[in-house]
């Protein structure tokens, strides 16, 4: 085994990665951008090498820089988790040309499936089944379009050298193609530096059902099962079991059997994973393969009772795989949540900043916690905005399920938006509870999936006002403590007190609406009117600054409100409510028909420009697209009013906070 290790990765993998090592006596060197000085990776690593500034292409994505970190701290081996440099080849030969193991495939097993039309070639002659298409390398329009043709329609355009879901189309009528395929070529031109594309058909309802294989340097190959990754947006994974529901032992093991042959075929070694298609009879065809670990990988692991990042190690150093095929077993049923600081009411779009508050369920033989932040940390906009994937075992995927929500409920993230809700919102839908899996499950769901908005019960107003007067009556404490004159009649936040009853007038806003409590306090107790509505007797035991229960009526809850400026975060039963504490006197400076501009959220590119310039527009109206962190991202008016200019023109970069569009929000 090796004696030190270097990381060519940062957040959840790389703490990952650092675990197992730890666990098996290996020390650890982490990598680390700018942005990343102060992360949790490097917190946790034995050693740390800076490598460059934020902009990935600038540190993690260069070669030189992390060969030179492994050299400097003498690692013997570099693990490049998933994303970065995993899947370069030049990466992989150029840490074979240091002296550096790469703790991966061969840079030959890469490059045979770096490219997707390279690789159904060989798949072709494994044999493998394919989805029927075109891979070959004719790319004229209008051949590609009799081709399209003789598959028939849907058909999907992908970018050969793709990933990540990038440059897809769908195709549905011969009419369509031209266009379609401008758009996939000039999206895999710009993303991938290559507009050559695959057409294949387009298979309805499908699920994607990959197998996990394993080789060793003594020609060992094995499968440790199947993964099912169909809950997907954008054709990027969103959740993912294993083992898939419905399959069969006798269609696991040709699978299984298909995907070591897509090993053997290319002389693979280490962990690599082989993607399917499946349709809905079952049958399947090899979509990819990816030549790295998995992001979803837990799901195997806890199945198996295996750990893959030792196995990697294992080898990588030399070693025979740690189990045949035949020792290999499945156990119960695993799932994951990949929880991201994003916002799924606003297309996904992703969410930066501190993370003021983060609660995630304890591990346990049940939950386990991937992260590679913790509460205080920064999401930048950087890199992926994953904040922690979320894996749950148990005996069977109805109890997995029930972890799953559990645990789900216990998270609480503020300071960015998260995907937590939704995520609730995904295991409780009647297709995912009944494993009723395919592609297109969050669409089809969407009406549950994307709730109007819900109605705001009026326990949130009175958790949200009870936490208000504690923290009021909190800092009047510490101040009068400091001026050390705890007699102070300043010091009284709670002046009502001294009459019988006092009565105050408390609002916050909710979205768009507004919402008054009125509240009397008086000797026998406190009671609470939200919106109106008949007064009730509220009483909090235990400290309303933290977790507390609220009694209304004598009815209990529990409660936890986080605050973070004058915005009240209610986590409850039913989810979390954020209420925004409207000061009397900030408001009336708040006036109409003002100027609002719209910073960017992240650093990006401008793509499209959807309003014209000078127009009316509802809210909401798409008004300019961003691509940024992947993907595209559209910005809408967040009221209704006119465009007056664009501030930048499409194709130009933007940084993070620069102002995307002059905008006069209209009199009501
Ligand atoms: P998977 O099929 O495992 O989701 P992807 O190719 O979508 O594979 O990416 C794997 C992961 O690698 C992503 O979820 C992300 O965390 C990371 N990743 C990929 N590309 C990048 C990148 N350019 N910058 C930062 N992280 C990346
Ligand atoms: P990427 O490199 O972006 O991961 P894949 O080829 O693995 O590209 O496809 C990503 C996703 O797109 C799949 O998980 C699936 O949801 C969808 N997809 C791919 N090929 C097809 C197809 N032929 N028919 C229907 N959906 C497909
Ligand atoms: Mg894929």
């Amino acid at each position: 085994m090796f004696g030190k290790i270097l990381i060519a990765n940062r957040g959840e993998i790389a703490c990952r990665v650092i675990r197992t090592a730890r666990r098996l006596g290996v020390r650890t060197v982490a990598v680390y951008s700018a942005a990343d000085a102060q992360a949790r990776h490097v917190r946790l690593a034995d050693e740390a090498a800076a490598i460059g500034p934020p902009p990935a292409r600038e540190s993690y994505l260069v070669a030189r820089r992390v060969i030179d970190a492994a050299l400097a701290t003498g690692a013997e081996a570099i693990h490049p988790g998933y994303g970065f440099l995993s899947e370069n080849e030049e990466f992989a030969a150029a840490c074979a040309a240091a002296g550096i193991v790469f703790i991966g495939p061969p840079a030959a097993a890469i490059r045979a499936m770096g490219n997707k039309s390279a690789a159904k070639a060989l798949m072709e002659a494994a044999p493998v089944p394919l989805v029927p298409g075109y891979h070959g390398s004719e790319q004229d329009a209008a051949f590609l379009q009799r081709e399209a043709d003789r598959i028939g329609y849907p058909v999907l355009l992908k970018p050969s050298a793709g990933g990540g879901g990038k440059g897809m189309r769908i195709v549905d009528a011969s009419t369509g193609f031209a266009a379609a395929l401008a758009s996939c070529k000039r999206e895999a031109l710009s993303s991938f530096g290559d507009e050559r594309v695959l057409v294949e058909k387009y298979i309805t309802r499908p699920r994607h059902i990959e197998i996990q294989i394993f080789a060793d340097t003594h020609g060992n190959a094995v499968h440790l099962f199947e993964r099912d990754c169909s809950v997907q947006r954008r054709h990027q994974k969103v959740l993912e079991e294993a083992p898939a529901p419905g399959m069969t032992v006798e269609r696991r093991r040709e699978m299984g059997a298909a995907a070591v042959a897509a090993a053997r075929a290319v002389g693979y070694v280490g962990a690599g994973t082989v993607e399917f298609i499946a349709d809905q009879d079952g049958r399947f065809y090899f979509m990819e393969m990816n030549t790295r670990l998995q992001v979803e990988h837990p799901v195997t692991e806890m199945i198996t009772g295996q750990d893959l990042v030792e196995w990697q190690l294992r080898v990588a150093a030399g070693e025979a795989l740690p189990l045949a095929q035949e020792r290999l077993a499945i156990h119960g049923h695993a799932l994951e949540a990949r929880i991201y600081a994003e916002d799924p009411s606003r297309g996904f779009l992703p969410s930066t900043g501190r993370l003021v508050h983060l609660a995630l369920p304890g591990e346990s033989a049940h939950v386990r916690i991937d992260s590679g932040v913790e509460e205080g940390d920064e999401i930048t906009p950087w890199y992926d905005p994953m904040i922690a994937k979320l894996i749950v075992w148990d005996e069977t995927r109805p109890r997995a399920l029930a972890r799953m929500r559990e645990a789900l409920a216990a998270c609480r993230i503020v300071g960015v938006t998260s995907n937590v809700e939704f995520l609730g919102r995904v295991v409780t839908s009647a297709s995912f509870a009944s494993a009723d899996l395919d592609t297109g499950l969050i669409e089809r769901e969407g009406e549950a999936l994307f709730p109007p908005s819900r109605a705001l019960p009026a326990a949130a107003l009175y958790a949200a006002t009870a936490a208000l007067l504690a923290h009021q009556a909190a800092r009047s404490a510490r101040r009068a403590a400091s001026e050390d004159d705890r007699n102070s009649p300043w010091a009284a936040t709670d002046a009502f007190r001294l009459n019988a009853v006092a009565q105050r007038r408390i609002v916050f806003r909710a979205g768009e609406s507004e919402h008054v409590v009125t509240l009397d306090q008086a000797e026998g107790g406190t009671r609470m009117s939200a919106d109106g509505a008949p007064r009730a007797e509220v009483g909090v035991i235990g400290d309303a600054t933290g977790a507390f229960v609220l009694a209304i009526d004598g009815l209990r809850q529990a409660m936890r409100v986080v605050v973070q400026d004058e915005r009240h975060h209610v986590f409850m039963a039913d989810g979390v409510h954020v209420l925004t504490h409207v000061d009397p006197l900030a408001a009336v400076a708040e006036g109409h028909g003002v100027e609002a501009g719209f910073a960017a959220p992240m650093p990006g590119k401008v793509i499209a420009w959807l309003a014209e310039p000078g127009s009316d527009v509802a809210k909401g109206t798409p008004l300019i697209i961003l691509e940024a962190m992947k993907m595209e991202h559209t910005i809408t008016a967040p009221a209704a009013g006119r465009v007056v200019r664009f501030r930048f023109g499409v194709g130009e970069q933007v940084s993070e906070g620069a102002e995307l569009v002059e905008f006069v929000v209209a009199k009501p």
